[in-house]
């Protein structure tokens, strides 16, 4: 602690926090004196002390020696002439405001010696603690205050340059050979790493080289594993970023993030930037609530302008993502930006095929279980969720100690995650019996439809998620991915998912039937509408009412509007229910006709929980070739 002078301090404080500091300092200073009551302690004072009055006076008399001061505490500690070195110095409370000035003034002019004790010592600090850290938060929120308009008004490119997260990958470890069953895709995106590593063979004919490649598909079927793979093969460098990277609190920062990457990319020509999720800045302009995201819109602004900015064979390529097409901004649509569209759509069986190969690679999987089947059970799949179920059974052939994959695990891994967890069977109940009898009602009028797929098992396991018990199918593979309904196989179909209602009616009464059957009803009342209003397959003719809903990935999530009076709303419900109840009287009459035989199915069912498909097969044949099955035909035939 060095002896100084009031200018010394001052001095002091303008080199560490700068001239707007000091004043603001000043300012929580004079704060804390007014706000800090006296500590009771400090105020009371004994006869050794002296008032701040008659220290003055010991001043102006050359009494004083030397003086202490803690500003802190709001004392000094005073040594007069004539007193020891071993005496207690002299205590003196010090007045709150600038009073101090004044002091240090008159210690000045007589030449005390004196001495500021900026660090409260011992006892006091426990009370000097609490305020001195309120005035600190005060200090550093008005500094923030201040940093923050300042950046805001000269320094924002800086401010977003310093930040800009995209990086740069040249090793993905991500190859063409990882990426299966989006063909298509895969070659589009093949020509462009070619275009990249020989422009010549597309300049010299005057063909111009892509400036964008807009990839366009569900979530989780590769688009973004289909760029990383690019980076891996072009051998060029790889920028990539996502669109939620640009959108910035800051007004300006996305856009100086976007001239910053497009400055990055032109120092590397040639090169690629990727550009994931582009949604997140690509929306439609001036479509936001109360006018306007103005950030997103000068970022995109700022994408746009770079776009235009540079020549079409400056090596550098921009491959974008999204999901959401629809809600890009035209602007980046037209020709001369984004003049490549690439769908990636959810694979077809033999892209599933190809996926699973890929993610089976590097798993542990038994010679008998066949890729193809698990292929052809699992459509709808995209690829993230195939690799996910190889994963899933992998997981669950770990818990159960095999050492490599089996069917089992696989079939396990897709009612997982296509169903539900499994639960503890029930207890026998009736409710067991009825969720029985449910379930070999669908899986009975199936087997006795014409059209329908063969049964894969149908089981009386519940499942998380409110489900009972399911029965599966195997679609054929003329189906599997394209299905053409007939007229005949949606009423079959229809047919089939009021079995498990009908075959409750038939056993229980109609008192006893439950709300199990929810979904199978809400699901012949969609088929059975679409049927009527957009198949043209009943009486009121072959016209579209409603417009389909289509391309639900696409998120355009408008309303069905209807164009029809309130009659034909009339005979369109009445046509829909004609359907409805066609069939449920078709199920009943199936299931009645093989009461026998769903009473030794649910039997088998309710002992075993789960009949495979093959054994359900078996059981109906044995039970066509046995004697009660003459009982039955002959009862039925009374
Ligand atoms: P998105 O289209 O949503 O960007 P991703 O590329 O992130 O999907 O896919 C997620 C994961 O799913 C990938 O890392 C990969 O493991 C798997 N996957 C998705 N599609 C494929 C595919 N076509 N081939 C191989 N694996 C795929
Ligand atoms: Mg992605
Ligand atoms: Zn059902």
């Amino acid at each position: 602690m060095m002896k100084r002078t009031r200018k010394q301090i001052h001095k002091e404080h303008t080199s560490t926090f700068g001239t707007a500091t000091t004043g603001l300092l000043t300012a929580g200073w004079l704060l804390l004196q007014s706000l800090t009551p006296l500590p009771a302690a400090l105020a009371q004072s004994d006869d050794k002390d002296l008032s701040y009055g008659e220290l003055i006076e010991q001043i102006e008399q050359g009494q004083v020696r030397e003086v202490d001061i803690y500003p802190l505490r709001r004392l000094a500690k005073v040594k007069l002439e004539g007193q020891s070195e071993k005496d207690e110095p002299r205590q003196v409370v010090l007045f709150a405001g600038d009073r101090n000035g004044e002091l240090l003034q008159h210690l000045q002019e007589h030449n005390v010696d004196f001495d500021v004790k900026d660090a409260a010592g011992g006892s006091a600090l426990a009370w000097v603690l609490p305020n001195l850290l309120f005035a600190l938060v005060l200090i550093v929120g008005l500094l923030l205050l201040l940093r923050r308009s300042v950046n805001a008004s000269g320094n924002a490119m800086n401010f977003g340059r310093s930040r800009a997260r995209f990086q740069m990958e040249a090793k993905t470890g991500v190859m063409f050979d990882d990426v299966a069953g989006i063909d298509e895709a895969k070659e589009e995106l093949q020509e462009v790493v070619s275009f990249l590593k020989k422009p010549e063979k597309f300049t010299a004919i005057g063909a111009k080289i892509p400036k964008g490649v807009l990839l366009i598909g569900p979530p989780g079927t590769g688009k973004t594993l289909l760029a990383k793979a690019i980076a891996g093969e072009a051998g060029a460098p790889f920028f990539s970023i996502s669109g939620s990277e640009f959108v910035e609190m800051f007004v300006g920062v996305g856009a100086s993030r976007v001239r910053d990457l497009f400055k990055k990319a032109k120092d590397n020509a040639p090169c690629i930037v990727f550009i994931d999720e582009i949604d997140a800045v690509g929306r439609q302009r001036g479509t936001g609530i109360g006018g306007g995201n103005d950030e997103r819109e000068q970022t995109l602004n700022q994408l746009l302008t770079e776009m235009d900015g540079f020549e079409g064979n400056s090596g550098i390529i921009i491959i974008a993502a999204t999901n959401r097409p629809d809600v890009l901004d035209a602007a980046l649509l037209r020709p001369g930006r984004f003049d490549r569209q690439v769908i990636v759509d959810l694979p077809t069986y033999k892209g599933r095929l190809g996926i699973l190969e890929v993610h089976a690679r590097d798993k542990k999987i038994a010679p008998e279980v066949s890729l193809d089947a698990v292929a052809r059970r699992t459509p709808g799949f995209s690829g993230a969720e195939l690799a996910n179920l190889l994963n899933e059974a992998a997981i669950l052939t770990a818990r159960r100690r095999k050492e490599a994959i089996t069917m089992l695990e696989v079939n396990d891994a897709i009612d997982r995650l296509t169903i539900g967890l499994t639960l503890t069977p029930l207890l026998d109940s009736k409710k067991k019996r009825l969720v029985a009898y449910h379930e070999v009602g669908h899986a009975l009028t199936a087997s006795l439809l014409d059209h329908s797929d063969p049964l894969d098992k149908v089981t009386i396991i519940p499942r998380s998620g409110g489900v009972g018990g399911f029965a599966s199918y195997i679609p054929k593979e003329e189906n599997v991915d394209f299905k053409l309904d007939t007229f005949a196989e949606l009423l079959d179909q229809i047919t089939h998912a009021l079995g498990g209602r009908a075959a409750e009616d038939i056993v229980f009464g109609v008192d006893e039937v439950t709300v199990g059957a929810s979904s199978d009803i809400k699901a012949v009342t969609d088929l059975a509408r679409k049927m009527v209003t957009r198949y043209g397959m009943s009486s009121l003719g072959q016209f579209a009412l409603e417009i389909p809903n289509n391309e639900v990935f696409l998120g355009r999530d408008f309303i069905p509007r209807s164009e029809y009076s309130d009659d034909l709303a009339s005979k369109i419900d009445a046509q829909v229910r004609a359907i409805a109840f066609q069939c449920h009287e078709k199920a009943r009459r199936l299931l009645q006709e093989n009461r026998p035989l769903m009473d030794k199915i649910v039997d088998v069912l309710l002992e075993q929980e789960t009949i495979g498909g093959d054994q359900f097969r078996k059981i109906m044949e044995e039970f066509a070739k046995s004697p009660e099955k003459e009982l039955a035909v002959n009862r039925t035939g009374d």
